[in-house]
């Protein structure tokens, strides 16, 4: 069976991947987009959303729509699948997913994160509905209510600080004796009379009736049970990375987190990634979206550049090319030699980095930089490696 070749892949429905789909259909190119949950993402659970430049005000689901509705305009395919892993081979993308292998130009990882939870009773029952695992979003619906936060990391800790804009009480609910958060957030956070730590506690369940009334703790010292009356409860105990497709070392990472530049690239050409699932300062919805779009725009660069490249490097009786790195100071000082060498002299020279370039790099077979090579129909015919200028004129003089 033939294997499915498509422009921007998109792994994820989120604000990241629907900004990107709008963007990468807005540029004209091939989007499918692959989610195997809801479209929308997180915000799916987040109750109410008010930090949404020109949104004002709606609940998390609604806006998700929103997203979905607006992607649609542009036409992209959805998909409901599953992606289940990434195989980069000599620059060829693909991905496995359960309906399927599907070979792509480009690629955007938007997968986001997944708020680990604690696993007790009434947490999942309660969420958006007192449950949050957003300060920022939801912070503000507890003006003079008490609250509590689980969780004793710098999350648990700045967020709690944080509430304490709007809550009359925060307790943080810590299972050990100290927290585990920087020590200037620890000192800020204690310095405030409205924050309240519990320590070696657990939360066994969250309960009320329509909306968060109370949570159920215990004492992992002393046995001890107990109430605390809350109308909120914020679970910071961590999040993940929604990376399960890929393999421990695929891409560079920080802990599981994708590290990419400021285009939103990957380590890997032609591999992108946007939104939660990325090592970033914040994680928001409007963050995503932005990181979405950067995304789409950098996907659709490369995609054209290596259309272009294609076209002038293999369609035409004979091409020179001359391949360096632009992360390279030398280099880059003998292509500019090259390029006033060549518009002096009507030379018809392609410069290619090939430090961005590694598919067509490997496809040519070049394996050391800076060097020159002469293309006969795509079919390369001599390389040599240069080191000057007369190296170049040389080669192509003969
Ligand atoms: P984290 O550092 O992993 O802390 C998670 C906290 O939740 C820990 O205190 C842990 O307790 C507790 N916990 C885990 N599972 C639990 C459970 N089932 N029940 C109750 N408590 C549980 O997570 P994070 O605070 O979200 O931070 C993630 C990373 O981002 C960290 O590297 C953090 O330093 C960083 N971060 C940095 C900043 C900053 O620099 N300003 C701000 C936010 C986050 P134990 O302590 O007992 O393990």
């Amino acid at each position: 069976m033939r294997m499915e070749k498509r422009g921007l892949v998109i792994i994820g429905g989120g604000p990241a991947g629907l900004s990107a789909a709008i963007y990468g259909r807005r540029a004209g190119l091939d989007v499918l987009v692959i989610e195997k949950g809801l479209f929308g993402g997180q915000i799916n659970i987040t109750s109410e959303i008010e930090n949404f430049p020109g949104v004002e005000h709606a609940e998390g689901m609604e806006l998700a729509e929103r997203f979905r509705k607006h992607a649609e305009v542009f036409k992209p395919e959805f998909r409901d699948c599953r992606v289940e892993g990434l195989v980069v081979d000599n620059g060829c993308k693909i991905l496995k997913t359960d309906k399927g292998d599907v070979e792509a130009e480009a690629i955007i990882i938007a997968s986001g994160a997944s708020f680990r939870h604690t696993g007790c009773r009434g947490e999942e029952e309660f969420a958006g509905r007192g449950v949050s695992y957003c300060a920022v979003c939801d912070g503000a619906f507890f003006e003079d209510e008490v609250v509590a936060v689980i969780g004793g990391g710098n999350t648990a800790v700045e967020e709690a600080s944080y509430l304490t804009q709007f809550a009359s009480k925060v307790y943080i609910i810590h299972r050990r004796d100290e927290f585990r958060a920087d020590r200037a957030v620890i000192e800020r956070a204690l310095a405030n009379p409205k924050i309240v730590p519990v320590w070696d506690t657990v939360v066994d369940e969250i309960a009320g009736s329509d909306m968060v009334e109370k949570a159920v703790t215990r004492n992992v010292k002393t046995g001890e049970t107990g109430e605390l009356s809350v109308a909120g409860v914020f679970v910071f105990v961590g999040t993940e990375p929604n990376v399960d497709f890929l393999e421990d070392k695929q891409l560079e990472r920080n802990g599981k987190w994708i590290v990419t530049n400021d285009h939103m690239e990957t380590s890997v050409e032609g591999v992108f990634a946007a939104g939660d699932v990325r090592d970033k300062f914040l994680r928001q919805v409007v963050t995503a979206a932005a990181d979405g779009a950067i995304a789409a725009m950098a996907s659709y660069e490369y995609i054209t550049a290596q259309l272009y490249l294609q076209n002038i490097l293999f369609e035409p009786e004979k091409a020179v090319a001359v391949f360096s790195s632009s992360i390279d100071g030398k280099h880059i000082a003998l292509m500019n030699e090259v390029e006033k060498w060549s518009d002096e002299n009507g030379a018809k020279i392609v410069r290619i980095d090939g430090y961005r370039n590694i598919r067509m790099r490997q496809k040519l077979g070049v394996r050391e930089m800076p060097s020159i090579i002469e293309l006969a129909k795509g079919n390369k015919i001599r390389e040599r490696v240069i080191d000057s200028l007369s190296d170049v004129e040389e080669f192509c003089g003969e």
